[in-house]
């Protein structure tokens, strides 16, 4: 049986944008962990909008998978037998999102679904009370044991429409505290979002320490900047992981400037190798799909490295 290291630790991997190796290296890093007899592990995919965690760390069977419906956007619905069609809805225009429009043959307003943010402008000025606004469901809650060596994996997904990212990456955090497959484990890799808006902020907060993950590219930096802004708000500890680190550009030496300067932690960097993207074709970490590729051979080290950093044992 595996055995704590007394200490727990949630570790988010981020990157300023998407397509950059996040996940694949979450699922990696997630398998030589549980690999490691001293942890147990669990994954988290935060990334509610375009979850793919699960794509890489399937479920080991169907059967398994539990789903839970969130419900935590509010969309406005309008009550026809109360709309006495003086059409101040649309000539004042309440809704500033443009989610009303008129139809003319009925003479009442509709509602565009996915337009509507829910800011209940409709509801507060329409002098008929026309308009009501409800809760409805924004996303679901998955989780079940993964083909990768049984490690429990959760993620959600946010609804067409919904405006709740944020939130639902909050409910997701708070249901996994409750789950005894996570209560329980040493290591949570949470698979954070692109970007720096609301699903990355309630992503960050509370974690132990964030590997963000960038190429050496002008994107790469430009958005690496923007991820350590967003993780040094909250003075979480930091390491940086550089993806196809070899890739030869005329950028290559600015980006090592920004390195040396800053003085920012390197965890380590990743050749490009073309097993990263067949391992993903396989649904595989690249880890355990070519354990001795240059591109798995670097993440071992980078999981050592941060071994060290968790706590300080290699
Ligand atoms: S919904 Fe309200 S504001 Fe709009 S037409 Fe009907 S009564 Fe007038
Ligand atoms: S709740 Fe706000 S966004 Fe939705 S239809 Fe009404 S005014 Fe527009």
């Amino acid at each position: 049986m595996k055995n704590a290291k007394n200490s727990k630790k949630w570790v988010g991997v981020l990157s300023g944008k998407g397509g950059v190796g996040k996940t694949s290296l979450a699922a990696s890093l997630a398998s030589l962990a549980n690999e490691d007899h001293s942890l147990n592990v669990a994954v988290l995919d935060c990334d509610v909008d375009a979850p793919n965690l699960a794509i890489i760390m399937p479920p080991r069977t169907e059967n398994e998978v539990k789903t839970k419906e969130v419900f935590a956007t509010m969309k406005a619905e309008f009550l026809e037998m109360k709309c006495t069609h003086c059409k101040q809805c649309i000539e004042a225009h309440f809704c500033e999102f443009n989610a009303l429009t008129w139809n003319e043959e009925k003479e009442i307003p509709e509602i565009d679904y996915l337009a509507c943010e829910g800011c209940s402008a409709c509801k507060v000025l329409c002098p008929e009370h026309a308009f009501e606004l409800h809760v409805v469901k924004s996303g679901e809650i998955i989780s079940y044991i993964s083909k990768a060596k049984g490690i429990p994996l959760v993620y959600g997904k946010t609804k067409l429409g919904s405006t709740t990212s944020g939130k639902l990456v909050s409910d997701l955090k708070n249901f996994v505290k409750e789950m005894e497959s996570i209560k329980n484990c040493d290591l949570l890799l949470v698979d954070g979002p692109p970007g720096i808006g609301c699903p990355v902020i309630a992503t960050v907060s509370g974690l132990d320490y964030v590997i963000t993950i960038t190429e050496p590219t002008p994107s790469g930096l430009h958005d690496l900047l923007r991820a350590i802004e967003v993780v040094q708000q909250f003075n979480i500890p930091f390491g940086i992981v550089i993806n196809k680190h070899d890739i030869q550009s005329s950028f290559q030496q600015r980006f090592q400037d920004f390195i040396k300067e800053t003085g920012h932690v390197v965890i380590g960097g990743i050749p490009f190798d073309l097993s990263v993207p067949e391992a993903m074709s396989f649904s595989i970490p690249v880890v355990d799909y070519a354990p001795n590729s240059p591109a798995s051979r670097a993440i071992r080290e980078i999981y050592t490295k941060l071994k060290v950093i968790l706590w300080n044992s290699s």
